[in-house]
């Protein structure tokens, strides 16, 4: 049943209608659990790391505790009922022995060659997430009190109670979860339509120099694979990344060529020290639960993420203990002094 709009008081309300909270609302109710609401700032979702990202769908992680959610997360992503999913395949230079130029001549290099890789359509991927859900567009999370009866959430268009909160508030995750997160900068770069470009070409990701690049609208998108820290929804551009991206491509991918770019954007990875997920209970109010720092992988491990923090909400159930949000705890000396959430009493 359609929540009135009017609602003062939910079972969970979720804090930013980016890729980790609207894949939690989505599991939430595929478990039965309707009564949610989500408070997104801006008018539209996917404003930010959701809308500013390269859209690879990579399954194979650096990290080990990461793999189990990239092979679930990649694996309904490639089933394509969510959103249209484009089976480039890719190389990830550096961890290999296939020739890249085997599937992309002007390639230089050897990497494993991972077939099912590919790229998904995020925008329609956000929006099956958020069918049916109460979205709040607009409304701002402005902190919350601990009561008997639940969290008492201030916003920006009054006070909403609820029996859970979800911080899902991305590079905003830290401030509105008074966790130690770090947002980070990164550039992409997208090239001027080539017909010597091939649309068909899969990602080409190298690992150990650190940049990587696939075929997108007519040209290439392009990464040097910066991260610079930067306060959050801070966009501006840092003019060296290009200078970066350049002699990267000029050392180590100089097949092709000159390339001319024609967009550009900024946008911003969040991270624990660890650069792990932060899902599960607060240490300090576990009515508390956050769904935060998804770093550089959001994209591929957000259905499995929303599944587990969904599991974990309505069960009670414990995550796996590297994604334990205490290891992320600001400790009382350290703590900035929070933007939005107020401590718990
Ligand atoms: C340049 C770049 C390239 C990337 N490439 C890839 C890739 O190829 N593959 C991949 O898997 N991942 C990639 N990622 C990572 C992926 O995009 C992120 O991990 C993912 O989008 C994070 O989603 P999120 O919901 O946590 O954050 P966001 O999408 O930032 O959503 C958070 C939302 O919370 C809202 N919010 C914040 N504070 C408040 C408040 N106080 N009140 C109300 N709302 C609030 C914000 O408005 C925002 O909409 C990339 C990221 C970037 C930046």
């Amino acid at each position: 049943m359609m929540r009135a709009m009017t609602s003062s008081r939910c079972r969970i309300l979720i804090v930013g209608a980016g890729l980790a909270g609207a894949a939690t609302a989505f599991h939430l109710r595929k478990l039965g659990v309707a009564d949610v609401i989500l408070l997104e700032r801006e008018p539209l979702p996917g404003m930010h790391a959701s809308g500013r990202n390269a859209a690879i769908v990579r399954e194979r992680m650096e990290s080990a505790a990461l793999s189990a959610l990239a092979r679930e997360g990649a694996a309904a992503l490639r089933a394509g009922a969510l959103a249209e999913y484009r089976a480039s395949g890719g190389y990830l230079l550096g961890t290999g022995e296939e020739q890249a130029a085997t599937r992309m001549p002007p390639a230089t290099g050897r990497g494993a060659w991972c077939p099912a890789d590919g790229t998904v359509d995020v925008a329609g991927l956000l929006q099956r997430y958020l069918a049916g859900q109460d979205v709040r567009y607009g409304v701002s999370f402005e902190g919350y009190e601990s009561t008997p009866e639940g969290l008492r959430v201030l916003t920006s268009s009054g006070p909403i109670l609820a029996a859970h909160v979800v911080n899902a508030a991305g590079p905003w995750a830290g401030e509105v979860g008074e966790l130690a997160l770090e947002a980070r900068k990164r550039h992409l770069f997208v090239s001027a339509p080539d017909p010597a470009i091939d649309p068909a070409w899969p990602y080409l990701w190298d690992v150990r120099a650190e940049y990587y690049l696939r075929p997108e609208s007519g040209g290439l998108l392009l990464c040097a694979c910066d991260e610079t820290p930067a306060a959050p929804g801070d966009y501006g551009e840092d003019p060296e990344v290009i200078e970066q991206l350049y002699a990267k491509l000029a050392r180590f991918q100089p097949g092709f060529g000159d390339l001319r770019i024609a967009r550009r954007w900024v946008g911003q990875r969040t991270f624990a020290s660890d650069r792990l997920p932060v899902i599960g209970p607060d240490a300090r109010e576990p009515r508390l639960f956050h769904v935060a720092a998804l770093g550089g992988h959001g994209v591929t491990l957000s259905y499995a993420v929303g599944r587990l923090a969904a599991a974990m909400l309505t069960a009670g159930a414990s995550g796996p203990q590297a994604f334990d949000p205490a290891r992320a705890t600001r400790s009382a000396t350290s703590a900035a002094a929070p933007a939005g959430a107020r401590s718990p009493a």
